[in-house]
């Protein structure tokens, strides 16, 4: 039996099961990397901070501080500042992140698209909102434009690359859109038609994830191992994050709990299939179902209903808690295949928390199989998580870039190509 909390590691005699077909030894390289990543953390957090404290925080050396320090200042993700005297009187200089480092996020919906500029604290520069066809080259062309005024408009701040959030799966080895069902850009190559015409390095990844790493990014997570996110629009979607990792599955498409069927004699799903929970649990479930009630009250996009519901309408609060119930519902599924400890929920419908938390939490309490059901909470909107989200994906594959010694591109000739 297990005491309170997690076992104590230490105390455990035996070896840790290593897979030889993947294992790669821990190089001092590794190790100097991994503790790069936690300065640059600690930087972020705790900014501005001096190199004496970095030293104290982390338990490193203070000269394995300085020349990780000095890294940090050469790739430019941090700036040195004012020099403050500490307590035993000794100068010492203050660092934080450069803010004038700063990075490009796309939020692509069907229709539209969501330009920002984001600072590497997580700061919006500006926010641009801009209409595009269905057509993906055409889409294409007017993301470009967008960024090449936010680039004009901010050109003293040197661009790190572009984040972008995609209402679908992305392949993790080809990098394209593997599905899209309300988008219809399956199989289109997005990072390399952006790459090309910006000369900036462009990640992509689900709208799901990109609001979980919105969460991650901004330490919302700190000391939770397992959480699921449930982002609930169009349509439905989730991120899983599991022992602490993010998880893609074999082929890119895991947490695409949305398109489990849960009655099969339920309406077609845009996959193909009958009765997906999204066609049960999806905001555009919610408006189909308020429009068969034929109240008279006509309702185009899923806020104004929410809004209705919110002032008591009884058609639109009865189809808004019918959403909640069915989304309770699916959750049964997602609770007994990974057993979170805490299930978030993301999207437009968190705008009418108080009125569908107690029916989801009616629907996963009263079905648990065993032990207490996870917490819920609200992650806002999903827009501005979606638009963070999409920066971290980009910061986070680009420190995966810096430790990999066969990536794609360095980030030093990224440097060269976008600083021209
Ligand atoms: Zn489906």
């Amino acid at each position: 039996m297990y005491p309170s909390g997690a076992p104590s590691l230490e105390r455990l005699r035996g070896v840790r099961k290593i897979d030889l077909t993947t294992a790669s030894l821990a190089t001092s390289d590794l190790a100097r990397e991994i503790n790069r990543d936690i300065v640059l953390e600690f930087i972020r957090f705790r900014q501005p901070i001096s190199r004496v404290n970095l030293a104290r925080l982390s338990g490193l050396q203070p000269s394995t501080i300085s020349a990780i320090v000095d890294d940090l200042l050469k790739e430019g993700w941090i700036k040195e500042g004012a020099v403050v005297r500490g307590s035993r009187g000794r100068p010492s200089t203050m660092i934080s992140i450069n803010d004038e480092l700063v990075i490009l996020a796309v939020d692509l919906r069907p229709g539209r698209a969501i330009v920002a500029v984001i600072d590497l604290s997580g700061r919006f520069l500006s926010q641009e909102t801009i209409s595009i066809g269905s057509r993906p080259e055409a889409a294409v062309s007017k993301i470009v434009a967008c960024i090449e005024m936010l680039r004009e408009r901010f050109s003293k701040m040197t661009f790190e690359g572009v984040g972008v959030s995609v209402p679908g799966r992305v392949d993790p080895v080809t990098q394209r859109i593997l599905m899209a069902p309300n988008l219809n850009w399956h199989g289109f190559d997005l990072k390399s038609a952006l790459e090309k015409k910006l000369k900036l390095q462009v990640e992509l990844d689900n709208d799901a994830n990109a609001c979980l790493s919105s969460e991650i990014w901004h330490g919302r997570l700190e000391g939770v191992r397992n959480a699921v996110l449930v982002a609930v629009g169009e349509g439905v979607g989730a991120a899983i994050f599991s022992g602490g990792q993010v998880v893609y599955g074999f082929n890119g498409l895991a947490g695409e709990m949305g398109h489990i069927p849960i009655d099969p004699a339920g309406p077609l799903c845009g996959c193909g299939q009958h009765g997906c929970w999204e066609v049960f649990a999806s905001s555009r479930a919610a408006l189909k179902r308020y429009a068969a009630l034929k109240t008279g009250t006509e309702v185009n996009d899923v806020s104004a209903l929410l809004r209705l519901a919110e002032e008591g309408n009884p058609a639109a609060r009865k189809v808004t808690i019918q959403q909640a119930l069915a989304l309770g519902s699916g959750l049964r599924l997602v609770t007994a295949a990974l057993s979170p400890e805490l299930i978030l929920i993301a999207g437009e419908i968190t705008s009418a928390w108080k009125l569908i938390e107690p029916q989801i939490k009616k629907e996963l309490a009263g079905k648990m199989l065993a032990g207490r059901p996870p917490r819920l909470e609200p992650a806002g909107d999903g827009q501005s998580a979606r638009l963070s989200g999409a920066a971290a994906i980009l910061l986070h594959r680009h420190v995966r870039f810096h430790h990999s010694t066969h990536g794609i591109k360095s980030r030093a000739s990224q440097k060269s190509s976008s600083r021209k």
